[in-house]
């Protein structure tokens, strides 16, 4: 084993699962942590008498995230957000969202060549993924579809898959293959929030002899990965080095002109958020609610007889937009959603700006680094992977990063 340890710089789960397949495949791994504690945007600080996540997380069901968590010996246990339980809005009016194709063919709200063009395309999203051109924005996407009505209907289904609200940046075929898996296999709301999953992979960490140093900032990283330099002063030789932090810091700590010129153009995705424990609902049967027109989102990540309630609701903010602004027209579209939802708070939080992802998925995606940044640095981070969102791309980043110095090492002992 090499005297020099692979040093993650970040604890979020990205971090987490990197160090702990590195640790089972026999590396020595030191995890070097800014905050006091770990898990970065996954972890679930308490609202009121309730641990609750940063704006409402979904783990999607068969995905790579899935898979690698479980890899880390990690078993996310949940549950799925109840297809009866759903709605939409449209001009102020609630509909039962189509949650099949026979609840869509039944649905009233559609005229008949709407519902058939809807069927048609959700029939075929993995299809179309993988036919169309790389440069073709969803926004065209939208537009080519026959009927503008199941085109408004894709839209809000991709809004909430992809946490994105910029038809014209972002690339059609990972959106479209993005709403397949949502739309395919659907997802889990984790029991107790995905701080859960921390727990659980820093636990994974702490058997495998990984050293994990809570409020440990790093200041910089030298670009071919073999040196860390931590606030106050202390180095550490590296064997190699991977960065499991958000994208600006990244290219703070490491000078990497390709690392910048990306960051700079980088198109990410950002939600005003309302979390909130709520006494009970006061229409039990909406569970899930979704704007049609509005970037709105509502929903109860809490099991059904569950009380108190966690709910979380959103805005999917457009590139530039301010997220106090929206925030009391979001209050507004509950108000429709769930009339006096208000007279049952028990405790809640606004948060106007959480930065989802990094780097969308775009048409314009030249300037995307790989994983591989320098000769021993490396980024288990979203924007290293092309085509992917949210945590998938997160840990699909990670295990090209254990693969990557698997084979160096294997190479250098050949
Ligand atoms: C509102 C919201 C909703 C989301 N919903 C979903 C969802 O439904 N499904 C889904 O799959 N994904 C979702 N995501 C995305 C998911 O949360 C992220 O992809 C994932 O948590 C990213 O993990 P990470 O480890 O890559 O980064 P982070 O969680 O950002 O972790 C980075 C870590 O690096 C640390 N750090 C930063 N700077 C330094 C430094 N200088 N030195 C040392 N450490 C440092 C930070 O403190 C942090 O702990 C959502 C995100 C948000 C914000």
């Amino acid at each position: 084993m090499s005297p020099r340890p692979i040093v993650v710089v970040g604890a979020g789960l990205s971090g987490l699962a990197t160090a702990v397949l590195l640790a089972q495949r026999g590396r020595r791994v030191v995890v070097l942590e800014r905050s006091a504690t770990a898990g970065g945007r996954a972890r679930s600080p308490a609202v009121g008498p309730l641990p609750m996540n940063l704006g409402a997380h979904a783990l999607y069901r068969g995905g790579v995230a899935e898979r690698t968590l479980r890899a880390c010996g990690v078993a996310p246990r949940g549950f799925s957000p109840p297809l009866d339980g759903m709605v939409l809005t449209r001009n102020g009016e609630v509909l039962p969202a189509p949650t099949g194709t026979a609840s869509l063919l039944w649905s009233r709200w559609l005229p008949f060549a709407a519902k058939a063009s809807l069927v048609r395309a959700l029939a075929s999203l993995g299809r179309e993924a993988r036919r169309v051109d790389a440069g073709l924005s969803w926004g065209d996407w939208l537009e080519q579809q026959p009927s503008p009505q199941a085109a408004s209907v894709l839209s809000m289904l991709a809004r909430v898959a992809t946490y994105a609200d910029a038809p014209a940046q972002l690339a059609a075929a990972p959106v479209l293959a993005q709403l397949e898996r949502a739309v395919g296999r659907g997802v889990t709301y984790v029991d107790g929030g995905w701080e859960v999953l921390v727990h659980a992979l820093l636990e994974r960490a702490r058997v495998l002899g990984v050293e994990v140093r809570l409020s440990a900032p790093v200041d910089e990283v030298s670009e071919d990965g073999r040196s860390v330099q931590l606030t106050g002063g202390a180095a550490l030789d590296a064997d190699a080095t991977v960065l499991a932090v958000p994208l600006r810091v990244a290219s703070e700590l490491t000078h990497t002109p390709s690392v910048r010129a990306f960051a700079a153009a980088a198109l990410p995705s950002r939600v005003a958020s309302w979390d909130a424990v709520v006494s009970r609902l006061p229409n039990p049967a909406r569970r899930v609610a979704q704007g049609l027109e509005t970037p709105t989102y509502f929903s109860v990540h809490s099991p059904v007889k569950a009380e108190p309630l966690r709910v979380h609701a959103h805005w999917v903010l457009r590139p530039g937009e301010k997220g106090a602004a929206v925030l009391p027209a979001l209050q507004r579209w509950l108000d429709v959603v769930q009339p006096g939802l208000s007279a049952c708070v028990v405790a809640e939080r606004s948060l106007p700006e959480l930065q989802v992802a990094d780097a969308m998925p775009t048409t314009q995606d030249t300037l995307r680094p790989t994983v591989q940044l320098g000769a021993a640095l490396y980024a288990a981070a979203e924007y290293a992977q092309p085509a992917a969102f949210l945590l998938d791309a997160a840990l699909g980043a990670a295990q090209s990063v254990v693969q990557s110095l698997t084979s160096a090492a294997l190479r250098r002992s050949a």
